[in-house]
């Protein structure tokens, strides 16, 4: 390198540090969003924004042109080597070194490290863009396979049926935790025929790719979605007209289980940082939203009764801000030890385990892998009056703007222990059970812990209990302090 060459950020400390991440210096992040993530990217001690976030754009251009990177999409495989392009000789109006990035021009100020991107902005730029060893940026790149409600089912019935062959009827019944859905219009015959089995049942129709409840109805009669119908199909025989949207009708969830009279469903955070092999967390902390009004099956027109969606249920006329409609995973746990044993909860709570690896596994060999790549997914759940947990949707946004002070503090701890996972600051040793409130779930296995929660766990074997604790207590603080001095003396040694 020749004399006077600003040494590129990402370089420097290399060779000290073995997992090769980043050395000791700040890191450099961009942020689409204007929430939460961003409090916590500031006020994260040796972190700093590229300035410009309107620039991403250009800087991935940059990128692409100048140093002659190679598209996502055309490297062969789906793992990215995440090694810096060859270098082709001079690029753009700056110097090309050996480690291939450009200084001397914007492109090498517009560096980051971490990018916690919308999915719009990744659909239109992963393909051409490239991404160096240091670089972790939210989403996988068709993470649509999971988050779409008709791809979601389509890979769960897909998974569901290979394991009933390869290990029989029983295995298969491990999946019976998504309501019977069809795709409409593309499956309405079959639906139909489903339909005519069971009748007098309530079904809910959910816009394949909308959200916050947006477009969802239930109906009892074929008759009350013959309107729908009617508008949907209409295109088909117009060819100026565009395709009608995809829709899943479902099996309504008739009996769930209530509180005070009302439905809820749980919100769960799920981290993954590898697809292959499979690497999974699960945060301790989340919450159950409530509808707002009684629960009753008289007035299924009514979305207050039976969407629990926040956005929904804001807009009731009884709606008080200051209760909101929430009660934290903690809440919900206790209230169910008490109510039916601690045992049944962890039966149930396995429950949620199993549909978080089942629903992951269905896409693992779809979803592109890429290590610079990461998912936090925001599962809803619903228990139905048997405590059975079912799955509602998968969200690849889960919402990150906080409804009050203990939601922000929550989504503030989860998003910060967030990136002590994914470790920029290469303080950890990569072997980690638990970092604050994520606990390892999975990887390429089941996880088992180490030492039981007494809360959730009181006479457990704790040989034998999966590295599992949703809704248990959540001391993150004091978890982080005492494992960041283990690392460090781990480390030294
Ligand atoms: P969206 O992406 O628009 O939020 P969801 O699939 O999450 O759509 O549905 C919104 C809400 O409707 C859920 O939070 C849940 O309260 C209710 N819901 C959805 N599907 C069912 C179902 N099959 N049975 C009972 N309730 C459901």
């Amino acid at each position: 390198m020749s004399k006077g060459t600003k040494i590129p950020g990402y370089m420097q400390g290399k060779g000290r540090n073995p997992r090769g991440i980043i050395g000791d210096r700040e890191i450099r992040y961009k942020c689409s969003l204007q929430n939460t993530i961003l409090d916590v990217l500031r006020g994260r001690p040796g972190w700093q924004e590229v300035p410009g976030q309107n620039n991403v754009q250009q800087n991935v251009q940059a990128n692409t042109k100048q140093q002659g990177a190679i598209p996502q999409s055309s490297k062969s495989g789906q793992q990215s080597t995440g090694q810096p392009p060859s270098n082709t000789g001079k690029a753009g109006s700056g110097t090309t070194t050996t480690q291939g990035t450009t200084f001397g021009n914007k492109a090498s100020d517009g560096d980051w490290d971490f990018y916690w991107c919308d999915r719009e902005w990744l659909h239109q730029n992963y393909d051409t863009m490239f991404l160096y060893e240091h670089q972790k940026i939210l989403h996988f790149r068709n993470h649509y396979e999971l988050t779409r409600k008709n791809l979601m089912v389509k890979n769960l019935k897909r998974l569901k049926k290979q394991t009933e062959r390869e290990q029989g009827k029983a295995e298969g019944l491990s999946f019976e935790f998504f309501p019977t859905t069809y795709e409409l219009p593309s499956e309405y015959h079959i639906f139909v025929e489903e339909f005519k089995k069971n009748p007098g049942i309530i079904w809910i129709m959910k816009p394949a790719a909308r959200a916050q409840g947006r477009g969802i109805f239930l109906f009892r009669r074929l008759k009350d979605i013959t309107d729908w119908k009617k508008g949907e199909y209409q295109p088909l025989s117009d060819p100026n007209r565009d395709a009608p949207e995809t829709y899943v009708v479902q099996r309504y969830i008739e009996n769930p289980y209530l509180i005070g009279g009302r439905k809820f469903d749980v919100r769960v955070y799920v981290l993954v940082v590898s697809y292959n092999p499979l690497k999974v967390w699960l945060y301790r902390s989340g919450f159950a939203r409530f509808s707002n009004t009684r629960f009753s099956l008289d007035s299924i027109e009514d979305t207050y009764v039976h969407l629990t969606n926040v956005a929904i249920q804001k807009n009731a006329p009884d709606y008080d801000p200051d209760k909101g409609c929430k009660w934290s995973t903690q809440q919900l746990r206790k209230y169910l030890s008490a109510k039916h044993g601690v045992d049944a909860v962890r039966k149930a709570y396995k429950g949620i385990d199993n549909i978080i690896i089942k629903s992951l596994q269905s896409v693992q060999k779809i979803i592109i892998n890429d290590k610079h790549c990461f998912e936090m997914y925001g599962y809803d759940i619903l228990f139905d009056s048997d405590l059975k947990p079912w799955l509602i949707e998968i969200n690849a946004s889960p919402s990150l703007t906080a409804s009050g002070k203990e939601d922000y503090e929550l989504k503030f701890g989860l998003l910060n222990d967030l990136l002590n996972v994914l470790d920029l600051e290469n303080r950890l040793t990569g072997k980690e059970k638990r970092i604050g409130g994520w606990d390892l779930l999975w990887e390429d296995g089941p996880i088992l812990a180490d030492d039981g929660n007494m809360e959730c766990v009181p006479n457990g074997n704790t040989t034998t209990i999966p590295n599992s604790f949703l809704g248990c207590h959540n001391d993150r603080k004091r978890q982080l302090r005492e494992l960041y001095m283990a690392a460090q003396s781990v480390k030294k040694t």
